[in-house]
């Protein structure tokens, strides 16, 4: 059996950590009291997400959850900054949906070919080579490198096509897709063919192409027991039009009509939204059809609602140049495929300030050091005005500066924590 089409994944993706600065004075002989040259550490590694066009499932995914990018090296004297850490590629489908695992919220839609940087590595810490100045000639101190971040996110694939082809299975969807595109779906005379959905391109005249979807899984799961149930239903969520197969031949003992209302009845089960989607009724197998009252039953029907309908034969490529035209008329009047905006809002994390602080001072420059402390920074957007408040605000809920005064700083002395330095006013 062939393995399973995946097309969600939860994953948990870290970036690198920063690499610490050192302290280190330069050394050579009959040199005396050289100076600080104490190197920077490297960048982590960023968590980069990128759109692979030869996949088609996130299947990778669900073998594999936790995606860690490299960490910063820490620097060296002789001014050597440590290598930065390897970004991690995460390569995913077309049309894949970064959400936020926790909220549910867009984070980004890769549908364009945009890399995107999913999460961002912690910066260096600066080595003693930065801190020399005419008042501190020797400093003793260089800076850890930021944490990265870690987050839980659901990849969900969406597909991106124009035309969504839905129906019953054994209609003659796959069909029709590979007659009048290049894609070569399964065929076969049984139900449950369609597994994957298959993405064709249809050209249509010199210029004018569309994107064609084979979507599986409608009534093949829920009417019978399969479990796909609507799994599949959310790659036609950015049809910009759907093409309803029903098979008029007979063959089967089908009533189109009822077929056609079962089908439309799940759609609107699953979103109402997609019940209103503009669509055209393909009648096929009409090359095999015997009696053709079941076909102008549907007609009457499909026409009441206001819509067209095609003879056609799949099979026998008939009819289909003649629905594929008036597909790509429709479409020409349709507006473009969705690509969906992000809704995540940026929120500060918990952090709790309560716990230990290492605290230095070299001739007036205090040098704090605290766990909590650089998560607190590594998440400050010093950009932005609500960020930098909300920095400030922890800051003094900590009992830092209280903690500081005991310890007896001074006005214009320098507070200085990973890769923030300023000047102390009461
Ligand atoms: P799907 O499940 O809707 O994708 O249906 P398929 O495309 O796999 O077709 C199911 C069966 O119907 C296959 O045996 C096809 O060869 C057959 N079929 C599809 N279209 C036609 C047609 O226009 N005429 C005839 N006679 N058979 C067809
Ligand atoms: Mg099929």
């Amino acid at each position: 059996m062939a393995a399973p089409f995946v097309d969600t994944a939860k994953i948990t993706v870290r970036s690198g950590n920063g690499g610490n600065g050192v302290v280190s004075f330069h050394r050579e002989k009959y040199v005396a009291n050289g100076g600080p040259d104490g190197g920077d550490g490297g960048r982590g590694g960023n968590i980069v997400v990128e759109v692979n066009d030869h996949m088609s499932t996130l299947m990778d995914f669900r073998y594999k959850r936790k995606y860690v990018a490299g960490n910063g090296a820490d620097g060296a004297g002789k001014r050597c900054t440590g290598r930065d850490g390897e970004d991690l590629i995460l390569r995913v489908p077309r049309g894949t949906v970064i959400r936020d695992a926790g909220t549910q919220e867009i984070i980004r839609d890769m549908s364009e070919d945009t890399s995107f940087v999913l999460c961002r590595g912690g910066r260096g810490g600066w080595g003693n080579k930065h801190f020399a100045t005419p008042t501190r000639q020797v400093p003793r101190f260089a800076k850890a490198g930021l944490p990265g971040e870690s987050r839980d996110v659901v990849l969900e694939l969406k597909l991106l096509a124009d035309v969504g082809l839905v129906g019953f299975p054994n209609v003659g969807k796959s069909t029709l897709l590979s007659v009048v595109s290049r894609a070569q779906p399964k065929i076969a005379n049984y139900h449950f063919t369609t597994l994957f959905p298959n993405l064709g391109v249809v050209f249509v005249e010199e210029g004018v192409s569309f994107v064609m979807a084979d979507i599986p899984g409608i009534i093949e799961g829920a009417a019978e027991g399969a479990g796909l149930g609507h799994d599949f239903l959310r790659h036609i969520d950015r049809c910009r039009l759907l093409i309803h197969v029903v098979d008029v031949s007979g063959s089967e003992g089908r009533d189109p009509v009822a077929d056609f209302e079962a089908i439309n009845a799940e759609l609107a089960q699953y979103s109402p939204e997609l019940a209103g989607r503009k669509m055209i009724v393909a009648a096929n197998k009409v090359d095999i059809m015997e009696d053709s009252a079941p076909l102008e039953a549907l007609r009457a029907h499909v026409e009441g609602l206001g819509l067209e309908l095609f003879e056609i034969s799949a099979a026998a490529h008939q009819g289909t140049r003649e629905l594929v035209r008036k597909a790509a008329a429709e479409l020409a009047q349709l507006p473009p495929v969705v690509v969906y905006e992000p809704t995540y809002v940026e929120r500060p994390p918990e952090v709790d300030t309560r716990g230990e602080v290492d605290i230095q001072e070299f001739d007036g420059t205090w040098v704090i050091d605290a766990p909590w402390l650089q998560r607190l920074i590594a998440n400050v957007n010093f950009g932005d005005y609500e960020s930098r408040n909300w920095f400030d605000q922890k800051l003094r809920q900590s009992g830092l500066f209280d903690k500081l005064e005991e310890l007896g700083i001074k006005d214009g002395d320098i507070v200085s924590m990973y890769d923030l330095e300023f000047e102390y006013q009461r």
